[in-house]
């Protein structure tokens, strides 16, 4: 069976076919620059490569693109769109309201687009528009589901995900700590347990995210308790454009001295800060790690940083779930820097964690334990597999398996 995974932003629209019996991958791409001009870049399994300009006014030009590539010409991967027989959508934010993924309704959509605009407002409102051109283009008989970046989480209490700010505004406006990465974090913790064959039940993990944007999360008997993302995928540590948390006074601060509107100073946190801000270099850790290997102070002080807050969060994580079986790293940079794993994983003996440089050294890009036989607490890399996690709960709510 054949399903298709659809990312959307505001003008691009990411997608992967795949099948489910192999949980290979038959064809992915991208489409971009939608409501500017238009360019799609497409490949399939069996080696065929194209890219190439065409006009894309809205979503639904770039869906009907899409198809074309899928059914016709003799690189096509299917001989009818009938063959795609469900259609998953990443949506950044479910609110309270989708504590798990949904089936796509008119009620759905007017929800993610409208009603929880304010909690994603880069993310939800295209995401919505996205959800609508594809049932306008594949019909609405091909059932579709809305995958959440919120919902793992959804099952923190009270005590972890509000603020202390007066309570009114959470009635007022929804304002808690949500969490985002919620596909990959549920990705790696049933990966985890499938690998190891341990109960989820009193098991704790601790869960690293590290990527452009990066999340841990603390996952007990199999839930979240806490997650380092908030309201929005700003607050944690600093990410690659991202501030992370700061002394929320900062914010103010800085508005006054430089006269910036709450959109200005959004953009300086969500854009110009972390690895980038603090380097003046780059916001990728590959040229923080090159740089600072040439003895460059302020690459080096973003990596410090990054490793130091992440291991002060992972210690709080343990502290509050009573101790920690696992730590579990994943993303761009949890899978590929053995620098950055070690590091974070140093001096934490105290825990109960012990690695082996070799076994980190070797463990980049796959499923491998890279903690030593007598280190009480393990520690993981996974790569994570957001569009197959996607797809599988797209068959599990259509075709129920
Ligand atoms: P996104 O969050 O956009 O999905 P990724 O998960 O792909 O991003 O992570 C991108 C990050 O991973 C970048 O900072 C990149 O430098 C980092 N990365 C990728 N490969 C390596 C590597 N070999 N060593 C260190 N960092 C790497």
């Amino acid at each position: 069976m054949k399903v298709l995974v659809i990312n959307a932003g505001s003008s691009s629209l990411k997608y992967q076919l795949i099948e489910m019996d192999t949980q290979d991958v038959v064809a992915k791409g991208l489409c971009e620059r939608i409501g500017i001009d238009g360019r799609i870049s497409h490949k399939t399994e069996a080696g065929f490569k194209t890219e190439y300009d065409v006009s894309f006014p809205t979503h639904k030009e770039a869906f009907e693109e899409l198809v074309k590539l899928l059914t016709e010409g003799e690189n096509k991967v299917v001989e009818n769109i009938s063959e795609i027989k469900a259609i998953g959508h990443r949506v950044l934010h479910g609110s309270e309201k989708y504590k798990a993924s949904t089936i796509v309704t008119d009620e759905l959509i007017e929800d993610i687009g409208v009603k929880f605009r304010d909690l994603g407002p880069l993310h939800n409102p295209p995401q919505a528009v996205a959800m609508a051109a594809c049932q306008e283009v594949f019909g609405k008989e091909t059932p579709m589901v809305a995958v959440f970046d919120t919902s793992f989480h959804q099952t923190m209490p009270e005590k972890a995900y509000m603020f202390g700010i007066p309570y009114e505004y959470y009635e007022k406006y929804s304002i808690r700590r949500y969490g985002f990465h919620g596909t990959s974090h549920r990705f790696i913790t049933k990966r985890y347990f499938e690998i190891t064959g341990k109960d989820p039940e009193g098991t704790k993990l601790i869960i690293c995210h590290l990527g452009n944007g990066s999340s841990l999360s603390a996952v007990k008997d199999g839930k979240v308790c806490d997650t380092s993302m908030g309201l929005t995928p700003l607050d944690g540590f600093v990410m690659g454009t991202r501030c992370g948390g700061i002394d929320p006074s900062v914010v103010t601060y800085v508005m006054d001295k430089e006269g910036l509107t709450p959109e200005q100073m959004s953009n300086l946190m969500n854009k110009k800060s972390g690895f980038l801000g603090i380097s003046g270099i780059s916001s990728d850790c590959r040229d923080l790690e090159n740089a600072a290997a040439e003895g460059n102070h302020r690459a080096q002080l973003a990596l410090d940083m990054f490793t130091y807050q992440i291991k002060k969060i992972a210690g709080g994580y343990a502290a509050a779930m009573g101790g920690v079986d696992a730590i579990i790293f994943t993303g761009g940079i949890g899978e590929n820097s053995a620098a950055q794993r070690g590091e974070i994983c140093s001096n934490m003996e105290y825990l109960g964690l012990s690695i082996g440089t070799e076994l980190n050294n070797n463990a980049s890009r796959k499923e491998a334990k890279f903690s030593t036989g007598d280190s009480k607490v393990e520690a993981w890399v996974i790569p994570t597999n957001e569009e197959l996690m996607i797809a599988q709960d797209t068959v599990e709510i259509v075709f129920g398996k």
